[in-house]
């Protein structure tokens, strides 16, 4: 019983001690965090690709606008130094001396310090200026050595077509922004096409026009040919001109959206957004861009701010889910673990009841529950070591008691004396008045021999009308004198029919026997000598015969 109630609690400990999957704790909790997650992560989810279409569209509208205009900047970059080189063309030093081209001497020295004295002017703007025959063949150069002119192939239909011609860009001679060459016609009064005057013209005005634009925050804009080499950048200590250059993927993407803004990798590796715009007559490109983490920064901030408040109200949920659930669970587990106590036979439980609600009054019917157990059981106890019609002992209990009055006398040296109690011709009773008058004389007997004894002494019903006595500490004549008491009071009871009388035996502890049946076997020894000897009479038992 003992072991059985210690594993009953222990389970229950157990059972609400951990966190289980079927347990009322896990339940609340995973309650708790589906009811914060899912709102709240479907209301962050909605606002977070607003908030993004919404910058989306910002961004994009930035980048478009402020490509569009570089593209724009360039176009009459390129015409203003067209006109300049026209100008140029038209002097009369270029027409004049040009027409004596073919024939050497002052003419073509003349030149030479008007084209030289063109470049001292314009330092910034022309690497060179020439002025080159039909072939293409360089006739006059600002510079100290005459090097070929790297016109495009097609550079007169180019002439004829657009009176101007526009080649791809070069590296520098002297290793800094690259240069364009461009040509336009010169054309002497009489209408005649007798050459071009070219120019190799530096780029830095290019590279201003990109560092005068530039998308907010912390954008870029580029200037690269149709190939994606790139010419120019805002961005200074990008040293890679017509070296770098735009991967393939990058730029077929971004042509493909050419007037839109689009996500890539740009050349740093790093991620970008960016508008791509064309510069049709330079074959050229301009793509503004701006690092996506700048870029969505408001987006990404939000998205932090949403998470930490998640994790926020989860940790706070979660803190008042597990509160309550230990309001409901630590009552449970005190009503389990006493219920483990009685169902292991252990009555002596009672809970505090503590507050209303239904925690409380389940505790209360339990106390209730427990109480009307113990009162049942102590019932059943009684009944089952007393005699249902005198409420005496009966007989089971009083060979318990006999048996441990005979240990106690005999380990304390003790005498204790033994009466043997039968009701006389109670057959003829019983005839005579019947089995139930016949029961009234058996309580009128039980009665008397309680009456008759002390608190300390066991009356038992031995069975039928015969009834056993024990006095601790009594000897013969003490058992004798009592049991003339009980015969007195017994002969003086009222009862339905005639007197009754009894006859009764007395034994003493250990001179009359030392075991329980001995005991028993003396008393009744000496009962029967009190029924021979003609009933209504104490006898007490005759000394042991010594054996021989
Ligand atoms: P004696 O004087 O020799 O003891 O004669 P007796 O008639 O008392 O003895 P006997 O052993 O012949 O009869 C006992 C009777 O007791 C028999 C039985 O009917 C009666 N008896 C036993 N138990 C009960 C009981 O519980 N109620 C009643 N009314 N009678 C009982
Ligand atoms: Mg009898
Ligand atoms: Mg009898």
């Amino acid at each position: 019983m003992k072991r059985l109630s210690k594993s009953w609690e222990q389970l229950a400990g157990r059972r609400f001690g951990a966190l289980r999957p079927d347990s009322i704790r896990y339940k609340m909790l995973f309650f708790a965090v589906v009811v914060t997650l899912v709102p709240s992560l479907a209301t962050a989810w909605v606002s977070y690709f607003q908030n993004k279409n919404a910058l989306t569209e910002k961004i994009t509208a930035d980048l478009v606008s402020v490509s569009g205009a570089v593209s724009r900047e360039l176009d009459l970059w390129l015409k203003s130094n067209l006109y300049n080189l026209r100008v140029f063309a038209s002097s009369y030093e270029v027409t004049e001396n040009i027409e004596r081209a073919g024939r050497p001497g002052p003419n073509l020295s003349r030149l030479t310090d008007y084209l030289r004295s063109l470049r001292s002017r314009f330092p910034d703007e022309f690497d060179e200026l020439l002025v080159v025959d039909p072939r293409g063949t360089p006739v006059a150069t600002s510079a100290p050595h005459t090097t070929p002119l790297p016109l495009p192939p097609d550079w007169l239909q180019q002439i004829r077509s657009d009176n101007s011609a526009v080649g791809p860009p070069l590296p520098a001679d002297s290793g800094e922004t690259p240069v364009l060459v461009v040509a336009v016609p010169i054309v002497v009064p009489s209408g005649r096409f007798v050459g071009a005057f070219a120019a190799r013209v530096k780029l830095h005005g290019v590279e201003r026009i990109a560092k005068r634009s530039v998308p907010a925050p912390a954008g870029a804009t580029l200037v690269t040919t149709h190939e994606g080499a790139l010419l120019a950048s805002s961005r200074t200590g990008m040293q890679g001109y017509l070296r770098d250059s735009l991967p393939p993927h990058t730029l077929s993407a971004l042509v493909a959206k050419a007037g839109a803004a689009l996500e890539y990798r740009g050349f740093d590796g790093q991620g970008a957004v960016g508008s791509y715009q064309e510069v049709p007559r330079l074959r050229w490109a301009v793509v503004s861009e701006v690092p996506t983490v700048r870029a969505y920064q408001q987006v990404i901030h939000l998205r932090n701010v949403t998470v930490g408040i998640v994790l926020g109200l989860l940790a706070v949920i979660g803190a008042i889910a597990y509160f309550l659930s230990m309001l409901i669970v630590r009552p449970l587990n005190r009503l389990a673990q006493a219920a483990g106590k009685v169902a292991a036979g252990d009555l002596a439980v009672e809970l505090p009841v503590a507050g209303g609600g239904e925690v409380a009054f389940l505790t209360q019917v339990f106390n209730a529950m427990v109480v009307r157990l113990r009162e049942k059981t102590e019932e059943l106890e009684r009944l089952s070591v007393t005699d249902s019609l005198t409420g005496l002992l009966n007989r089971r209990r009083l060979m318990e008691e006999l048996t441990d009055e005979v240990k106690r006398s005999q380990r304390l040296e003790h005498t204790f004396a033994v009466l043997m109690v039968d009701v006389d011709h109670f057959k003829k009773y019983n005839d005579a008045f019947g089995h139930l008058a016949g029961d009234e004389v058996l309580v009128t007997v039980a009665k008397a021999l309680r009456e008759q004894t002390r608190e300390v002494d066991f009356v038992a019903r031995y069975g039928g009308e015969e009834f056993l006595v024990i006095l601790p500490e009594g000897d013969l004549q003490e058992g004798t004198r009592v049991a003339e008491r009980i015969r007195g009071a017994v002969r003086a009871a009222k009862l339905p029919g005639r007197h009754v009388t009894v006859s009764i035996g007395v034994a003493e502890y250990p001179a009359h026997g030392e075991t329980p049946d001995a005991m028993i076997a003396a008393a009744d020894s000496a009962l029967y000598d009190a029924k021979y000897g003609g009933r209504d009479r104490v006898v007490a038992a005759a000394p042991r015969q010594p054996v021989p």
